[in-house]
């Protein structure tokens, strides 16, 4: 059988920690072909990111992803020099080399396909093959640039190639033993969950939690990939993301107990903009964020006030690290539509309650509410999916709020 495995930063921060991974690797690859995605060593990526910003607010995008690319170059060049010492057969290979094609968008580009043909014939040729993940090139008639596939993007890397092998297993190996209803650092009562459907997977991701990256989970869900999440060294049962059906057979007793909410997310890399004073009339919306989208900039929880003479008040988040991007982009359109004021807020944070449950059964919202409001939680947006509920409440009071939502909905009982 075919594997593509991921291993994380936290699991090859170090050369040892390398050489230990190398060894799984190596007893994996007596019996299966291997793919090996690795991420960056440990904290490289913020590292170099700060290094470049040292140099200038904004750095270049495209020189930013040259420069962030070579910390999976890295890795993954050791990781296969680790595996010779092991005297198993490895090559390394950067994500242009193993044939990963993206749009040509700085910073967060998406995979457009995997050209699989030299991935195969190593494989072929006995060679356990490791990619650098959270990267591409861009496939220009002319040069062909280097593009990343946005932080945490290794897991895409290794979801994707998974899908282009048609391999028979998607592992991503982390420091969690899996997808918990809550981030256990924050709420001891968590759960380890043994499965979990793409579509709540995707909400989790999107809503801060860490464990995977949300364009993974979403190629996951397109190709049909199923992903199990473990930890990189214990041998503890992980966490597989499915289809719901699938989700369900393999729980077959619990399914019909089993609770509408699945877990609690939880984001603290929030900054709310508010544009005070938009005018109230068709287009502005739309210029706005047409804007932000181009630029690669996500946004949620969007809120717009009813409006009072002819106008109106309209916020929304971003990521941190996007707000002066964002600042810059809007400045001349707030200008444009004579916004009386722009007010960010950067003490805010979010928290989400998921389920797919949710869309059958209401009284969700309730229950959220009330379990905040008995902490002295204020929430200042509210926004929903059909099987999310989003508040923003203060950055402080986050752990509390998580603490509360998770009893509240009584996940520690499965
Ligand atoms: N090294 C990149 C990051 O830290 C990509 C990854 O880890 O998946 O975001
Ligand atoms: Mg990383």
């Amino acid at each position: 059988m075919t594997v593509v495995q991921k291993y994380g930063g936290s699991s090859v921060a170090t050369t040892e920690k390398i050489a230990r991974i190398a060894e799984r690797v190596a007893k994996r690859a007596e019996k299966d072909k291997v793919v090996v995605v690795v991420s960056a060593m440990g904290d490289t990526t913020d590292e170099l990111i700060s290094m470049a910003k040292s140099l200038t607010k904004i750095p270049d995008e495209r020189e930013l992803d040259k420069l962030l690319a070579t910390g999976e170059q890295v890795s993954s060049a050791l990781m296969a020099m680790a595996l010779h010492k092991l005297g198993v057969k490895a090559v390394s290979l950067t994500g242009g080399q193993a044939g990963v094609i993206t749009e040509s968008k700085a910073g967060k580009a998406r995979i457009r396909k995997v050209e699989s043909k030299r991935l195969k014939e190593e494989l072929a040729k006995g060679n356990v093959v490791i990619v650098a993940g959270f990267q591409g090139i861009t496939e220009n008639s002319g040069w062909a640039e280097i593009t990343t596939l946005g932080r945490g993007g290794s897991d895409t890397t290794a979801v994707a190639l998974a899908a282009a092998l048609n391999a028979d297993a998607c592992e991503i190996y982390t420091d969690v033993e899996g997808v918990y209803t809550a981030d256990p650092r924050v709420e001891p009562a968590a759960r380890k969950m043994k499965t979990i459907s793409y579509e709540e997977m995707l909400e989790l991701a999107g809503q801060g939690a860490r464990v995977m990256h949300s364009r993974a989970v979403e190629l996951g869900q397109i190709y049909g990939v199923d992903i199990l999440v473990a930890h990189s060294l214990k041998d503890a049962p992980g966490t597989l993301i499915t289809r719901e059906d699938h989700e369900m057979n393999s729980q077959n007793a619990e399914m019909e107990i089993r609770n509408p909410v699945r877990g609690i997310a939880h984001d603290t890399d929030v900054t709310r903009i508010t544009i005070v004073g938009v005018p109230d009339k068709p287009g502005v919306a739309a210029k706005l964020f047409k804007a932000l989208s181009d630029a690669g900039i996500s946004v949620d929880v969007i809120v717009q006030n009813v409006s009072v003479a002819g106008k109106t008040d309209l916020s929304f988040t971003v990521a941190d690290e996007d707000l002066e991007k964002t600042k810059k982009i809007i400045a001349p359109i707030d200008k444009d539509i004579e916004a009386a004021d722009v007010i960010t807020d950067s003490v805010l944070a979010k928290v989400s309650v998921v389920g797919s449950g949710m869309k059958t059964s209401p009284g969700y919202a309730s229950t959220m509410f009330a379990a905040l409001a008995a902490e002295g939680i204020n929430i200042y947006s509210i926004t929903t999916s059909e099987i999310r509920i989003t508040c923003l409440v203060e950055r402080d009071k986050i752990k509390a709020a998580v603490r509360a939502l998770h009893k509240a909905f009584e996940l520690e009982k499965a």
